[in-house]
Protein backbone atom coordinates (compact mmCIF):
# COMPACT_ATOMS: atom_id res chain seq x y z
CA UNK A 1 0.00 0.00 0.00
CA UNK A 2 2.44 2.14 0.58
CA UNK A 3 5.12 1.06 -1.85
CA UNK A 4 3.73 4.11 -4.77
CA UNK A 5 4.05 6.35 -2.03
CA UNK A 6 7.48 5.88 -2.46
CA UNK A 7 6.70 6.12 -5.86
CA UNK A 8 5.58 9.60 -5.12
CA UNK A 9 8.08 10.98 -4.00
CA UNK A 10 10.90 9.58 -5.68
CA UNK A 11 9.73 10.64 -9.05
CA UNK A 12 9.29 14.20 -7.73
CA UNK A 13 13.28 14.01 -6.73
CA UNK A 14 15.53 15.33 -9.33
CA UNK A 15 17.64 11.97 -9.77
CA UNK A 16 20.46 13.29 -11.60
CA UNK A 17 22.60 13.81 -8.12
CA UNK A 18 21.12 12.40 -5.07
CA UNK A 19 22.23 8.77 -4.17
CA UNK A 20 19.85 6.64 -3.26
CA UNK A 21 18.94 6.76 0.11
CA UNK A 22 16.83 4.92 1.84
CA UNK A 23 13.08 6.50 2.36
CA UNK A 24 10.71 6.67 5.17
CA UNK A 25 9.75 3.16 6.83
CA UNK A 26 5.94 3.16 6.24
CA UNK A 27 5.32 3.10 9.50
CA UNK A 28 7.16 6.78 9.32
CA UNK A 29 4.61 7.75 6.56
CA UNK A 30 2.02 7.63 9.20
CA UNK A 31 3.84 10.15 11.28
CA UNK A 32 4.32 12.43 8.80
CA UNK A 33 0.77 12.51 8.33
CA UNK A 34 -0.51 12.70 12.02
CA UNK A 35 1.94 15.16 13.00
CA UNK A 36 -0.38 16.99 10.40
CA UNK A 37 -3.23 16.94 12.66
CA UNK A 38 -1.05 16.99 15.22
CA UNK A 39 -2.13 21.03 16.69
CA UNK A 40 -4.65 21.53 13.83
CA UNK A 41 -8.28 21.66 14.76
CA UNK A 42 -10.18 20.25 12.28
CA UNK A 43 -9.96 16.90 10.28
CA UNK A 44 -11.68 18.44 7.18
CA UNK A 45 -8.94 21.61 7.39
CA UNK A 46 -6.43 19.29 7.45
CA UNK A 47 -7.64 16.59 4.74
CA UNK A 48 -8.29 19.37 2.39
CA UNK A 49 -4.43 20.19 2.96
CA UNK A 50 -2.94 17.08 2.42
CA UNK A 51 -2.59 15.25 -1.40
CA UNK A 52 -5.00 13.54 -2.64
CA UNK A 53 -2.16 10.63 -2.58
CA UNK A 54 -1.95 10.18 0.90
CA UNK A 55 -5.41 10.98 2.21
CA UNK A 56 -6.24 7.06 2.58
CA UNK A 57 -3.55 6.91 5.71
CA UNK A 58 -5.56 9.65 7.47
CA UNK A 59 -7.97 6.93 6.75
CA UNK A 60 -6.16 4.40 8.25
CA UNK A 61 -5.25 6.55 11.64
CA UNK A 62 -9.13 6.96 12.07
CA UNK A 63 -9.76 3.14 11.99
CA UNK A 64 -6.31 2.39 14.47
CA UNK A 65 -8.42 5.02 16.39
CA UNK A 66 -5.25 7.33 16.21
CA UNK A 67 -7.12 9.97 14.85
CA UNK A 68 -10.40 10.15 17.32
CA UNK A 69 -13.14 12.10 17.81
CA UNK A 70 -13.63 14.77 20.68
CA UNK A 71 -16.64 15.19 22.92
CA UNK A 72 -19.15 16.60 21.34
CA UNK A 73 -19.03 19.51 22.95
CA UNK A 74 -15.53 20.20 21.73
CA UNK A 75 -16.32 19.39 17.84
CA UNK A 76 -19.45 21.54 17.83
CA UNK A 77 -17.03 24.30 19.28
CA UNK A 78 -14.90 23.99 16.32
CA UNK A 79 -17.34 23.96 13.90
CA UNK A 80 -19.69 26.67 14.74
CA UNK A 81 -19.31 30.48 15.58
CA UNK A 82 -22.03 32.23 18.33
CA UNK A 83 -24.08 33.25 15.41
CA UNK A 84 -24.47 29.93 13.85
CA UNK A 85 -25.38 28.41 17.40
CA UNK A 86 -28.18 30.87 17.80
CA UNK A 87 -29.19 30.24 14.60
CA UNK A 88 -29.80 26.96 15.58
CA UNK A 89 -31.46 27.29 19.05
CA UNK A 90 -33.69 29.52 17.76
CA UNK A 91 -34.92 27.20 15.05
CA UNK A 92 -35.38 25.20 17.79
CA UNK A 93 -36.89 27.27 20.30
CA UNK A 94 -34.37 27.29 22.81
CA UNK A 95 -32.86 30.70 24.44
CA UNK A 96 -30.55 32.00 22.96
CA UNK A 97 -28.73 34.45 25.67
CA UNK A 98 -25.30 33.27 27.53
CA UNK A 99 -21.91 32.64 26.31
CA UNK A 100 -20.61 30.37 23.47
CA UNK A 101 -20.10 27.46 26.25
CA UNK A 102 -23.50 27.86 27.17
CA UNK A 103 -25.44 27.54 24.08
CA UNK A 104 -23.83 24.44 23.55
CA UNK A 105 -24.50 22.83 26.75
CA UNK A 106 -27.80 23.46 25.45
CA UNK A 107 -28.08 22.27 22.48
CA UNK A 108 -26.28 19.09 23.31
CA UNK A 109 -29.06 18.74 25.80
CA UNK A 110 -31.74 18.73 23.11
CA UNK A 111 -32.25 16.12 20.65
CA UNK A 112 -33.96 17.84 18.20
CA UNK A 113 -31.19 20.76 17.97
CA UNK A 114 -28.36 17.96 17.77
CA UNK A 115 -29.97 16.22 15.16
CA UNK A 116 -29.75 19.83 12.79
CA UNK A 117 -25.74 19.88 13.31
CA UNK A 118 -25.68 16.94 10.93
CA UNK A 119 -22.55 15.06 10.99
CA UNK A 120 -19.45 16.46 12.05
CA UNK A 121 -15.97 15.41 10.80
CA UNK A 122 -13.59 16.48 13.72
CA UNK A 123 -10.86 14.12 14.41
CA UNK A 124 -8.23 14.96 16.64
CA UNK A 125 -4.80 13.06 17.40
CA UNK A 126 -5.63 10.45 20.66
CA UNK A 127 -3.77 11.39 23.41
CA UNK A 128 -1.39 8.09 22.91
CA UNK A 129 -1.07 9.28 19.02
CA UNK A 130 0.44 12.63 20.34
CA UNK A 131 2.59 11.18 23.38
CA UNK A 132 4.03 9.04 20.05
CA UNK A 133 4.43 12.38 17.95
CA UNK A 134 6.75 13.67 20.67
CA UNK A 135 9.01 11.09 20.91
CA UNK A 136 9.22 10.85 16.84
CA UNK A 137 9.88 14.48 16.84
CA UNK A 138 12.34 15.04 19.65
CA UNK A 139 14.07 11.58 17.23
CA UNK A 140 13.75 13.71 14.31
CA UNK A 141 15.08 16.87 15.95
CA UNK A 142 18.33 15.06 16.89
CA UNK A 143 18.71 13.62 13.48
CA UNK A 144 18.44 17.01 11.64
CA UNK A 145 21.02 18.72 14.63
CA UNK A 146 23.32 16.02 13.36
CA UNK A 147 22.77 16.99 9.51
CA UNK A 148 23.17 20.34 10.33
CA UNK A 149 26.33 20.31 12.03
CA UNK A 150 28.07 18.35 9.61
CA UNK A 151 26.86 20.23 6.79
CA UNK A 152 27.47 23.73 8.91
CA UNK A 153 30.92 22.06 8.84
CA UNK A 154 31.54 21.59 5.66
CA UNK A 155 30.19 25.02 4.24
CA UNK A 156 33.16 26.21 6.63
CA UNK A 157 35.62 24.38 5.28
CA UNK A 158 34.40 24.95 1.58
CA UNK A 159 33.30 21.13 0.69
CA UNK A 160 30.35 22.76 -0.80
CA UNK A 161 29.56 19.68 -3.18
CA UNK A 162 29.67 17.48 0.26
CA UNK A 163 27.38 20.20 1.91
CA UNK A 164 24.91 19.80 -1.14
CA UNK A 165 24.65 15.98 -1.15
CA UNK A 166 24.36 15.81 2.62
CA UNK A 167 21.25 18.26 2.95
CA UNK A 168 19.64 16.47 -0.32
CA UNK A 169 20.45 13.34 1.75
CA UNK A 170 18.42 14.72 4.60
CA UNK A 171 15.91 15.94 3.31
CA UNK A 172 15.25 12.97 0.80
CA UNK A 173 14.98 10.67 3.97
CA UNK A 174 13.54 13.19 5.92
CA UNK A 175 10.88 14.44 3.65
CA UNK A 176 7.96 17.04 4.53
CA UNK A 177 4.47 16.82 3.92
CA UNK A 178 5.11 20.57 1.75
CA UNK A 179 7.64 19.11 0.10
CA UNK A 180 5.28 16.60 -1.24
CA UNK A 181 2.88 18.95 -2.26
CA UNK A 182 4.63 21.23 -3.96
CA UNK A 183 7.19 18.40 -5.41
CA UNK A 184 9.95 20.14 -4.50
CA UNK A 185 13.24 17.64 -5.30
CA UNK A 186 15.68 17.74 -2.06
CA UNK A 187 18.13 20.08 -3.83
CA UNK A 188 15.24 22.78 -3.98
CA UNK A 189 12.76 24.13 -6.88
CA UNK A 190 14.33 24.15 -10.28
CA UNK A 191 18.13 23.98 -9.24
CA UNK A 192 20.58 21.45 -10.29
CA UNK A 193 23.30 20.15 -7.95
CA UNK A 194 25.59 22.23 -10.94
CA UNK A 195 23.90 25.55 -10.40
CA UNK A 196 23.77 25.27 -6.55
CA UNK A 197 27.19 24.60 -6.03
CA UNK A 198 28.23 27.42 -8.74
CA UNK A 199 25.91 29.72 -6.64
CA UNK A 200 27.09 28.61 -3.23
CA UNK A 201 30.91 29.16 -4.76
CA UNK A 202 29.57 32.71 -5.97
CA UNK A 203 28.51 33.22 -1.92
CA UNK A 204 31.45 31.95 -0.10
CA UNK A 205 33.85 34.62 -2.29
CA UNK A 206 31.23 37.32 -2.58
CA UNK A 207 32.56 40.71 -0.74
CA UNK A 208 30.24 42.91 -2.00
CA UNK A 209 31.64 46.91 -1.11
CA UNK A 210 28.22 47.47 0.18
CA UNK A 211 29.15 45.64 3.05
CA UNK A 212 32.07 46.69 3.79
CA UNK A 213 31.13 47.98 7.44
CA UNK A 214 32.03 44.21 8.12
CA UNK A 215 34.94 42.89 9.65
CA UNK A 216 35.95 39.64 7.64
CA UNK A 217 34.89 37.67 10.33
CA UNK A 218 31.98 38.79 10.51
CA UNK A 219 31.46 38.68 6.63
CA UNK A 220 32.81 35.23 6.71
CA UNK A 221 29.74 34.28 9.44
CA UNK A 222 27.46 35.90 6.67
CA UNK A 223 28.88 33.84 3.93
CA UNK A 224 28.32 31.04 5.72
CA UNK A 225 24.97 31.70 6.88
CA UNK A 226 23.82 32.84 3.61
CA UNK A 227 24.62 29.06 2.44
CA UNK A 228 22.75 27.47 5.00
CA UNK A 229 19.76 29.12 3.82
CA UNK A 230 20.35 28.86 0.03
CA UNK A 231 20.37 25.06 1.05
CA UNK A 232 17.40 25.57 2.51
CA UNK A 233 17.78 24.78 6.13
CA UNK A 234 15.02 26.86 8.24
CA UNK A 235 15.18 29.68 10.45
CA UNK A 236 16.10 28.19 13.12
CA UNK A 237 19.27 26.97 11.62
CA UNK A 238 19.94 30.04 10.05
CA UNK A 239 20.06 31.66 13.67
CA UNK A 240 22.51 28.80 14.77
CA UNK A 241 24.77 29.65 12.12
CA UNK A 242 25.02 33.46 13.09
CA UNK A 243 24.96 32.11 16.99
CA UNK A 244 27.60 34.73 18.94
CA UNK A 245 27.36 37.48 15.56
CA UNK A 246 27.13 40.50 16.95
CA UNK A 247 28.58 43.26 14.47
CA UNK A 248 26.08 45.93 14.12
CA UNK A 249 25.96 47.38 10.88
CA UNK A 250 23.45 49.79 9.18
CA UNK A 251 21.74 46.14 7.80
CA UNK A 252 20.56 43.70 9.81
CA UNK A 253 21.90 40.24 9.06
CA UNK A 254 18.70 39.08 7.40
CA UNK A 255 19.19 41.92 4.81
CA UNK A 256 22.64 41.56 4.51
CA UNK A 257 22.46 37.94 3.63
CA UNK A 258 19.82 38.81 0.88
CA UNK A 259 22.43 41.47 -0.31
CA UNK A 260 25.26 38.97 -0.17
CA UNK A 261 22.50 36.66 -2.20
CA UNK A 262 21.84 39.28 -4.34
CA UNK A 263 25.71 40.10 -5.21
CA UNK A 264 26.76 36.70 -5.88
CA UNK A 265 23.43 36.38 -8.56
CA UNK A 266 24.74 39.13 -9.96
CA UNK A 267 28.09 38.02 -10.29
CA UNK A 268 26.42 34.79 -11.87
CA UNK A 269 24.90 36.90 -14.22
CA UNK A 270 27.93 38.64 -15.27
CA UNK A 271 29.66 35.30 -15.78
CA UNK A 272 27.01 33.68 -17.93
CA UNK A 273 26.64 36.45 -20.82
CA UNK A 274 30.68 37.12 -20.41
CA UNK A 275 30.67 33.80 -22.94
CA UNK A 276 28.91 35.85 -25.42
CA UNK A 277 30.15 37.05 -28.90
CA UNK A 278 30.15 40.23 -29.76
CA UNK A 279 29.65 41.33 -26.09
CA UNK A 280 26.60 42.43 -24.43
CA UNK A 281 24.37 45.60 -23.43
CA UNK A 282 22.07 46.20 -20.83
CA UNK A 283 19.45 48.50 -19.50
CA UNK A 284 19.13 48.98 -15.70
CA UNK A 285 16.37 49.82 -13.90
CA UNK A 286 15.80 50.63 -10.22
CA UNK A 287 12.00 51.54 -9.27
CA UNK A 288 11.77 53.49 -6.60
CA UNK A 289 15.65 53.58 -5.52
CA UNK A 290 17.06 56.08 -3.47
CA UNK A 291 18.80 59.08 -5.01
CA UNK A 292 21.92 57.54 -5.79
CA UNK A 293 19.92 54.42 -7.25
CA UNK A 294 17.41 56.14 -9.08
CA UNK A 295 19.98 57.77 -10.90
CA UNK A 296 20.71 54.66 -13.07
CA UNK A 297 17.88 54.23 -13.68
CA UNK A 298 17.00 54.08 -17.42
CA UNK A 299 20.93 53.92 -17.78
CA UNK A 300 22.55 51.62 -20.84
CA UNK A 301 25.52 49.60 -19.83
CA UNK A 302 28.13 47.43 -21.61
CA UNK A 303 28.49 44.51 -19.61
CA UNK A 304 31.95 45.43 -18.71
CA UNK A 305 30.97 48.95 -17.77
CA UNK A 306 28.24 46.91 -15.64
CA UNK A 307 28.14 49.00 -11.93
CA UNK A 308 28.49 46.43 -8.83
CA UNK A 309 25.26 45.75 -7.32
CA UNK A 310 24.01 46.20 -4.79
CA UNK A 311 25.36 49.63 -5.64
CA UNK A 312 27.39 50.25 -3.15
CA UNK A 313 26.37 54.02 -3.18
CA UNK A 314 23.38 53.04 -2.14
CA UNK A 315 21.97 55.27 0.59
CA UNK A 316 19.17 52.81 1.66
CA UNK A 317 18.42 49.60 2.24
CA UNK A 318 20.13 48.46 -1.34
CA UNK A 319 17.35 49.02 -3.58
CA UNK A 320 16.72 46.49 -6.17
CA UNK A 321 18.77 47.52 -9.50
CA UNK A 322 17.78 45.17 -12.69
CA UNK A 323 20.08 44.93 -15.66
CA UNK A 324 17.80 44.02 -18.78
CA UNK A 325 19.64 42.59 -21.53
CA UNK A 326 19.68 44.38 -24.58
CA UNK A 327 18.44 42.74 -27.88
CA UNK A 328 20.98 44.75 -30.22
CA UNK A 329 18.56 46.39 -32.90
CA UNK A 330 20.00 49.83 -32.73
CA UNK A 331 18.84 50.20 -28.86
CA UNK A 332 21.30 52.35 -26.91
ZN1 LIG B 1 19.67 52.75 -3.15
Amino acid sequence: MFAFLKKIFITNVSSESVKETQLYSDNEWEFLVLNEFYSAKSYEKVLKSLPSEIRFVADQLIGNKELVKPPIEVQIDISFRVPDLKKILKNNEIPISGNKDILIQRLVSNNAALQCLGSLDIYQCSDNAKHSIDRWKNERALIEENYFEKVLSLVKVRKIEEAVDLTAEFKKRYPKISDLKASVSPLGINISKEKQCNLITLILSSNPKILSGYSEIDLEQLRVSTVIWQLGWTGQWIDKAMEGFSSICRFSSERSRMLLFIHARHTETISVFSNIKGGMRFRLSSKNGCENCAALDGKCVDLSEMPEIPNPDCCSDGCAILPTPLIYDGET
